[in-house]
């Protein structure tokens, strides 16, 4: 197939673009780098050895993706651009609905003028707000609490209702847990432009001397060790959940909603123990104050993401860490 990867410079893009690749498929990225640099797509060119046509260019510019289709045969769309900070996103909540809303709005319309009606969008757990029983499935309620979860939200409701309109569309609403690690040969990985907000990220800068302590946020959670629990998943995992995706719009499905996560928590402390042994370094950190909108526990249910796409993530923690730990240490200051 002929995949068009918005936002596929970034950190999940360039993981899934080299799972494309492998797979046979022909790959065309659009992204503006504002959270990227081409040299990830460089790097995904070289571990495959197939080419990658790119557009530099924002989706909210109408006229410029429609021009893309009209150039390139396109099969199926996965769109992973956008603003993703929650933190940033409660500073600047116009920035993260315009950017992330206008330029959905601008995708499916060059879609539809163009008869592209395949689509994987990339939403977030962070639809489902603080849940009350965990695991969590997808009918669990929603409620995103912050501006960035609102977006994905809202575009997931623009989406139903494109397809309520046509029912000849078929698109994949992806909701990730916590993705990290990286692609294990080391030339590729997460490449936080500023502070990183995450956990994983954060850990392997203190490994690596680029930070000095993890700060941890709470320990009297009502969770084992009193530390927030997630639903770490390895990005080469959910890359794979991406393909799975796009082999079942073949089928023409209509609108589905996946859960992509392993179903098993992990605590921050858990995390700093695993990336200590992945690194054979110590991770200094202080217990501090909890921030601000985290939830205690957050783990999916995805047996219907294995029940119908036949997919389940095979990585583990150790695993997680030491790919994310073989990216940092070979790239110290990421891409450059
Ligand atoms: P990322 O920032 O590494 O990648 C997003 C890419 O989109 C970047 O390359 C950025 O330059 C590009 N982009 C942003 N706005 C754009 C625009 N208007 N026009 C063109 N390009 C634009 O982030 P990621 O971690 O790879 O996440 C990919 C998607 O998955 C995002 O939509 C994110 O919200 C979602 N997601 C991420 C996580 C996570 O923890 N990483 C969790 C759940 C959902
Ligand atoms: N966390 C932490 N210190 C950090 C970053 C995160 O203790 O510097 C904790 C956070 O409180 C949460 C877990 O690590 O319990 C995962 O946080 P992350 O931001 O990676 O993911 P999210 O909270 O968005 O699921």
């Amino acid at each position: 197939m002929n995949i068009l990867l918005t936002g596929g410079a970034g950190y999940i893009g360039s993981h899934t673009c080299v799972m494309l690749l492998e797979q046979g498929h022909d790959v065309v990225v659009v992204d503006n780098l504002c959270n990227s640099k081409v040299e990830s797509l460089k790097r995904v060119e070289k571990i495959t050895g197939k080419k990658i046509i790119f557009y530099q260019q924002d989706l909210s510019n109408a006229a410029g993706v429609d021009e893309i289709f009209k150039h390139q045969l396109i099969d199926a769309v996965i769109h992973f651009a956008g603003l993703k900070s929650v933190a940033e996103s409660v500073d600047q909540p116009l920035r993260y609905y315009q950017n992330n809303i206008d330029g959905t709005l601008a995708l499916c319309d060059a879609m539809l003028a163009n008869g592209v009606k395949n689509l994987v969008f990339s939403s977030s757990a962070t639809v489902y707000g603080n849940p009350e029983t965990m695991p969590i499935n997808e009918n669990a309620p929603v409620g995103p609490f912050n501006p960035y979860g609102r977006s994905k939200l809202f575009i997931e409701e623009i989406l139903t209702d494109l397809y309520a309109s046509d029912k000849s569309w078929n698109i994949a609403l992806l909701r990730y847990f916590n993705p990290v690690g990286a692609h294990p040969g080391g030339l590729i990985g997460e490449d936080p432009s500023d502070l990183p907000n995450n956990l994983m990220p954060y850990v392997s800068q203190v490994a690596v001397g680029k930070l000095s302590e993890l700060k941890v946020f709470g320990d009297d959670y009502e969770t084992p060790d009193g530390t927030g629990v997630r639903d770490y998943i390895h990005v080469m995992d959910l890359a794979e959940g991406h393909l799975k995706a796009l082999e079942k719009l073949q089928a023409g499905p209509g609108l589905v909603t996946y859960n992509l996560g392993t179903g098993r928590g992990c605590s921050v402390l858990e995390m700093v123990a695993a990336f200590e042994k992945a690194s054979g370094r110590q991770i200094p950190y202080q217990i501090v104050g909890r921030r601000q909108g985290d939830i205690p526990t957050c783990y999916a249910d995805p047996s219907f993401a294995e029940k119908e796409l036949g997919w389940t993530a095979s990585r583990g923690i150790d695993e997680m860490c030491a790919d994310a730990w073989r990216w940092q240490h070979m790239n110290p200051k990421g891409y450059l």
